[in-house]
């Protein structure tokens, strides 16, 4: 089955349909009514008539996240970006002509309204910098169900199916999208808001009430209300899809989820990533597969997303099935509009064309394990020199030893006093069936064999002492890397606690 059989099927053709449709939302949508693109195009010298290939594309100037940053003068960039309709322009439409002609003034009118008022908000959870707030319109809405429910087709989900959505509720797409893919869909999901409306108690108490058959969340979250269950011998044989979004989920976290699925009698559950981001106002998902033969990547809607691959320190673009950032271009958005975004997201498979091996959909797909460019960070661990630590590889390293229930990576200075040496303390709280001594022989070795640094120390906790730690049910997210550097306060990540932006 074709997720929509509105595309050509053959990649060549497919990738020109795409520029075809860019050409024309570009023309008729962004450029006549986004300030922003209308001035960077000017600039640039770019018409979209002249973009004829992917080639070209590198024509217009990519968007980054730094774009959005207030401007000192008080202006506000985040507003540049959104879709402001001008009457006289769409009124001179061709479809609105004919519109106004079979249907009268009042018909075009509403048009408008539901293509350009702004009726939903998601914004981005400020992890590094303010939040950016997007805008939805009624259009957008539209597409969020049909992506929506596009997700839950890739997925193999059926309409009766009960799912249970975990997402906290906040204006975050996860949860939002979550919510249009049920209506989308036409599929029963209850959304308990996650720990932080509910606690993990009402969250128990709803899983046992419904017993549903797929459970939508993040994984930390998911991964601790599935092991409540699992001590509490509670079973959930019809539980078939465990749907995870809103954070990384690597390979061992999966396994992890798995594990305890079967510890809940449910034997046959697929355990699948979606990936989106606030400025895609969509998101994408795995389709089954067995995993012995690895994921076939998230599956991309051709018509409404147009995706490039490129190096992410030249921004030249990649080759076909090549590794680097993920660039993200929408192809039939309203409200806020960004074009050539630079997610600041790398992937290690890359873009793949050719249709899924697995489920035969012909559209573009995202393979491997997506990690984010921002978490390199600077250790100053030896006397010398500054150390370049990756940490979305140790988390790999983390999700994938056995044992490790959960963890947390804390950098601090030593004594407190920044002028010290950098420590990184590893946190930890160890599953049954292992002796203390055994799992820290386990960590240092397998740290120092895939990262060559080790942790000063590693504390072992309680569930409870290491959920405190996290900021579960506080947070927004579980802060699975803090930094507690003194100096670090205003130029690092993590160490700003995520808000809720209410
Ligand atoms: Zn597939």
């Amino acid at each position: 089955m074709t997720l929509n059989p509105r595309w050509p099927s053959d990649p060549r053709s497919l990738r020109n349909w795409q520029l075809d449709r860019l050409r024309r939302y570009l023309s008729r949508t962004v450029l006549p009514f986004s300030a922003y693109y209308r001035r960077l195009f000017d600039q640039a010298g770019v018409e979209p008539a002249a973009l004829r290939s992917i080639d070209d594309l590198r024509r217009i100037p990519f968007t980054t996240k730094s774009d959005f940053l207030a401007e000192t003068d008080g202006s506000d960039p985040v507003r540049d970006f959104v879709l402001v309709p001008d009457k006289a322009v769409l009124s001179r439409r061709p479809s609105s002509v004919a519109k106004a002609l079979l249907r009268g003034r009042k018909a075009v009118v509403e048009g408008f309204e539901h293509e350009f008022r702004p009726l939903l908000l998601t914004s981005t959870t400020g992890r590094s910098s303010a939040p950016v707030p997007f805008l939805y319109t009624a259009h957008d809405i539209a597409n969020l169900e049909l992506a929506g429910a596009r997700v839950m087709r890739v997925c193999d989900a059926n309409r009766e199916m009960r799912m249970m959505n975990l997402f906290p509720f906040a204006p975050h797409l996860a949860f939002w999208i979550t919510h249009y893919a049920s209506t989308g869909f036409g599929v029963f999901v209850l959304g308990t808001g996650g720990g932080k409306v509910m606690g993990t108690d009402g969250n128990l108490r709803l899983i046992r009430k419904i017993k549903p058959d797929v459970l939508i969340g993040m994984p930390t979250f998911l991964y601790h209300v599935l092991t409540e269950l699992a001590d509490d011998s509670f079973q959930l044989p019809n539980l078939r899809k465990i749907v995870l979004g809103g954070e990384k989920a690597p390979l061992g976290m999966r396994r992890k989820l798995r594990a305890l699925a079967q510890k809940l009698g449910a034997e046959k559950v697929d355990v699948l990533r979606t990936f989106g981001f606030t400025e895609a106002k969509l998101a994408w998902a795995e389709c089954p597969f067995h995993e012995d033969a690895g994921s076939a990547g998230y599956h991309i809607h051709p018509d409404l997303a147009l995706i490039e691959i490129v190096d992410p320190k030249t921004g030249e673009p990649r080759g076909e099935c090549e590794p680097g950032e993920i660039v993200f271009t929408p192809l039939n958005a309203r409200g806020s509009v960004v074009l050539r975004y630079r997610t600041g997201d790398c992937i290690d498979g890359g873009l793949f064309q050719e249709p899924c091996p697995f489920c035969g959909r012909n559209v573009p797909r995202l393979v491997g394990e997506i990690s984010r460019t921002s978490e390199v960070r600077d250790l100053r661990l030896g006397k010398l020199k500054g150390t370049l630590v990756d940490f979305n590889q140790l988390e790999h390293v983390l999700d994938n030893v056995e044992y490790v229930a959960t963890w947390q990576l804390e950098i601090r200075k030593r004594h407190d006093d920044p002028l010290e040496l950098d420590e990184l303390i590893l946190h930890v709280t160890k599953a049954d069936g292992i002796a203390e001594d055994q799992l820290r022989a386990t960590l240092n070795e397998r740290f120092v064999s895939e990262t060559e640094i080790h942790p000063n120390r590693i504390e072992f906790h309680s569930v409870e002492e290491l959920q405190r730690r996290q900021g579960f049910g506080t947070q927004l997210k579980e802060q699975r890397v803090v930094d507690h550097r003194p100096a670090a306060a205003s130029q690092d990540a993590t160490s700003v606690p995520e808000t809720t932006h209410e």
